[in-house]
Formats: C-alpha cells, sequence, structure tokens
C-alpha cells in the first residue's frame, strides 16, 4: 500500500481500481456540487454525474440518467449482472452532492482536489465522493476484467442527499420505484471507519463501525395564534409569550434514555475490548462514553431523542402584538419511539401551541447479521487482521432512509483504515475535508473483495 504524493496519470481504460482510485476521488472533488438547499442556487450535480456515466460507459456499462424533478438534478444508474440474476440485487449508493464550503477557511481550495502529504483534500472528501470514487474504481475494474459477481450490482450516484433528498433519493422512490425492483439490500454511507480503541494489554484494536440503523428525522413547526392588539395595553395572550413558553420547555427537555439493539450490541463490543464499563441505565451514560473521545459525540446522541429549537419568528413592528408567532425544531427520534416522542412534545407544549411536520423521515433499524454482514467481516479481516466490525447507529439522515421505506435492507459501509490520531467525524461538513490516500486504496480493496463475495 503505497501513499503517493500525487494522483497516478490519466484515467484510462487500463488501471486497476486501486490505482486509479485517488485520481477518480480527486477528480470528483473538482465538480463544485454545492447544494445549498435552494433549487436556484444548487450547482453541479449534472455535470457531475455526467462525467460520473462516461466513466463508466467508457469500460462498457450501459447507464441511464435521471434527473430527480428539477432540471440539473442528475443521477446516474449502472447495472452489472451476477452469476444468479435470481437472487436479490445489490445496491451500492453514493451522492454526489456536497455541502457549501467558504475557501477562505481552508488551506487549499475547497474544489481543487489537491493531494498533498499523503491526503486528497477537499470538499466531499469523506462526505461522500471517497465512496463514489471506490465505487466507481471497482465498477470499472469489474467490467475490464469480465468479473461477475455473485448476484447484480446497481451502482447508483445520487443528487440532493445534503437536502434530505427531496430532490434525489426520495423523488427517485417516489416517482421511479422501477430503478429499485429486484432490489433487496442497499449498501452506502455512513459507516465502514475504523475507530482504534485501546486494549487493556496495551495494544490496539482497529473497529470497524457498520450502520445499521439511524434516527428518524423530523423538522417540526411549532405555532401559537391569540389576539393582536395595541403594545400599550394590557393584553394577556400574547402569542410571542405562548410560544417562547412551549420553545423553551421543549428546548430544556430531556427525553427518556433508549439503549435500541444496534447501540447495546456496540457498547457491548466496545466494552469487551476496552475492559471501560458502560451502564446503559446510569444517568451519566453520556458521560461514561466520553471516554470513547470524538466518536462519543455520534453514538451519544443515538441514546435519546433529542428535539432542538432553531429557528423562530413573529411579529412585524415594536408596538403590535402579532396575532402569529412560529418556530422550527429539529428533531431526532430513536427507532420505534415517534408515536411516544409526538405524545411527549403535546405535553410540553400544550393546548394552545399548534405543531406540524414540515419534514418527516422515519428511522430505521436492521440486524447485524446474515450473508451480507459476514461478507463485510471477511472482507475487513482479509485486509485488517487487527480489524472488527460492529454495528451502530446514526443519528443523522442518509439516502438510505428512502430506500429503507421500499423494504430494502441498508447498511452504511464505505471502509476506510483512519489513522488513530484523526478527527474523523469533525471532517463532515468541516472545514479542510479530506481523506487518507491509503485509506482509499485499502476501502477500494476491501470494497472488491466484498462485492466478489457478497
Ligand atoms: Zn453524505
Amino acid at each position: 500500500m503505497s501513499v503517493t504524493g500525487e494522483a497516478s496519470g490519466s484515467i484510462d481504460g487500463g488501471s486497476r481500481a486501486v490505482d486509479e482510485v485517488v485520481d477518480l476521488v480527486s477528480k470528483l472533488i473538482r465538480f463544485d456540487t454545492s447544494n445549498t438547499g435552494e433549487l436556484a442556487t444548487t450547482k453541479g450535480e449534472r455535470e457531475c454525474a455526467e462525467w460520473v456515466a462516461e466513466r463508466l460507459r467508457e469500460v462498457g456499462y450501459t447507464t441511464e440518467y435521471v434527473e430527480s424533478g428539477a432540471p440539473g438534478r442528475g443521477n446516474v444508474f449502472a447495472r452489472l449482472q451476477g452469476a444468479d440474476s435470481g437472487r436479490g440485487a445489490l445496491l451500492m449508493h453514493g451522492h454526489l452532492d456536497v455541502v457549501p464550503a467558504e475557501a477562505s477557511d481552508w488551506s487549499v481550495h475547497p474544489f481543487s482536489g489537491a493531494v498533498r502529504d499523503g491526503y486528497v483534500w477537499g470538499r466531499g472528501a469523506i462526505d461522500m465522493k471517497d465512496m463514489c470514487g471506490m465505487m466507481l474504481a471497482v465498477a470499472r475494474q469489474f467490467k475490464r476484467e469480465g468479473t461477475v459477481p455473485p448476484r447484480d450490482i446497481v451502482f447508483a450516484f445520487l443528487a440532493d442527499e445534503e437536502a434530505g433528498g427531496t430532490w434525489g433519493s426520495q423523488w427517485l422512490a417516489d416517482n421511479r420505484p422501477d430503478l429499485f425492483d429486484g432490489i433487496t439490500e442497499a449498501v452506502g454511507e455512513v459507516g465502514g471507519f475504523s475507530l482504534t480503541v485501546p486494549r487493556p494489554d496495551g495494544t490496539e484494536r482497529r473497529l470497524y463501525l457498520v450502520e445499521t440503523a439511524e434516527k428518524g428525522l423530523g423538522w417540526m413547526r411549532l405555532r401559537a395564534k391569540a389576539r393582536a392588539g395595541h403594545g400599550s395595553f394590557l393584553h394577556e395572550d400574547n402569542a410571542v409569550t405562548i410560544l417562547a413558553e412551549a420553545v423553551a420547555r421543549l428546548g430544556r427537555h430531556t427525553f427518556p434514555l433508549v439503549v435500541s439493539d444496534s447501540v447495546a450490541e456496540f457498547l457491548a463490543v466496545v466494552s469487551e475490548e476496552t475492559g471501560l464499563t458502560f451502564d446503559p441505565d446510569s444517568p451519566d451514560i453520556e458521560g461514561q462514553l466520553a471516554k470513547l473521545g470524538t466518536i462519543s459525540r455520534i453514538i451519544g446522541a443515538t441514546l435519546r431523542d433529542t428535539a432542538n429549537p432553531t429557528m423562530l419568528q413573529a411579529g412585524y413592528k415594536a408596538n403590535v402584538i402579532p396575532q402569529t408567532a412560529e418556530a422550527v425544531i429539529d428533531c431526532r427520534v430513536v427507532p420505534g419511539r415517534r408515536e411516544a416522542f409526538e405524545r411527549e412534545v403535546d405535553d410540553l407544549i400544550g393546548p394552545d401551541v399548534e405543531r406540524e411536520w414540515i419534514t418527516a423521515l422515519d428511522s430505521y433499524e436492521t440486524t447485524f447479521d446474515g450473508d451480507l454482514v459476514d461478507a463485510m467481516n471477511a472482507a475487513i479481516l482479509a485486509h485488517d487482521p487487527q480489524g472488527r466490525t460492529v454495528p451502530y447507529m446514526l443519528s443523522g439522515g442518509t439516502d438510505a432512509k428512502a430506500f429503507a421505506r421500499l423494504g430494502i435492507r441498508c447498511f452504511g459501509f464505505a471502509p476506510l483504515r483512519l489513522p488513530p490520531e484523526l478527527d474523523f467525524t469533525a471532517l463532515f461538513h468541516g472545514v479542510d475535508e479530506r481523506v487518507p490516500v491509503d485509506a482509499l486504496e485499502f476501502g477500494t480493496q476491501v470494497l472488491e473483495h466484498f462485492l466478489l463475495n457478497s
């Protein structure tokens, strides 16, 4: 495994996946596919998707380019025929859009795709043009070499993940379910990266976190309506006061601890490897988790529902009491808790505040077992004998939510072996986002092994 200073040569039809992955990721980053959340200002997805389609076509794939509900929201699909097409197909998916980046904050230009100091730098380097590049590299190698995987593989490169998939995966699931016919399992982000933990005997273990669950994501609008009036009069029912009290109660509330199966299994493996103890019934479980370092930011957020007020709006003049006041709450709900969460919210906001979901995407959770999980384990062990896979729950959301609602079993597995000191979670949507060259080369080999045995 080499750490080269720069991307190798130009992309052509001849190189192996591991030889071209760095160049592919670097070139993907050079497409500015910033997703602002607004149709008018989001750009680059079409150009990037067309470039991906061309890389697939030049080695012999038939590709389908689909715009998901709005001009320029480009998605690309390609299928590789497997030995047994009667088995359910496997979907390998990645998104081509990225969150915006402020160039002046960065050490390198965020859309340079610079290869420097053993890293590929730029927006999307880990979220998730790394995985898109690895998928593309392996897909190209399989086609060039005439590889026939055990079952059909559908490669999908998608738009609009960073704004909830409204103009991407969610639209495709609603309007083009035919694209997913016969697919039983799916693999995408966020998982497969290593977390190095200390063992009691002084050695270290690399855990590879496989995403098997995601919290539900909901953006909720609260609205209080009362009597409008003059700001100088006595006025008991003020919409701003009613709303503010409800928002404060909700924002300060701690929802009950709920340890889902994925979280329990994660904590059990970490305890076994490190000797650290976690008591899920302890009121200080978050404090115990802090011993794990930065990953506790994600794990800690999967133990309870959260409801964070994010937007407030009311009034139009200092001496006019408005009739309405509104707030938006970012809600993240543990699997199985949706109804209980809504009841708890209703109790907190009281009868004078109404609520509605602006966006509500359900949670999902699957078990960490079966042939596909065995193939992940085997692929990691083949390339990192010190590795061990472990399931975990993501506190955020990905395109998997759209596919899970089609009945597809979803996992996050974009393998990267990372240096122990790298604060990986801080790089997501962060400044100086970058991915180690050798992690990409490792991940490409793991993916190849995985897809040959899945
Ligand atoms: Zn992502």
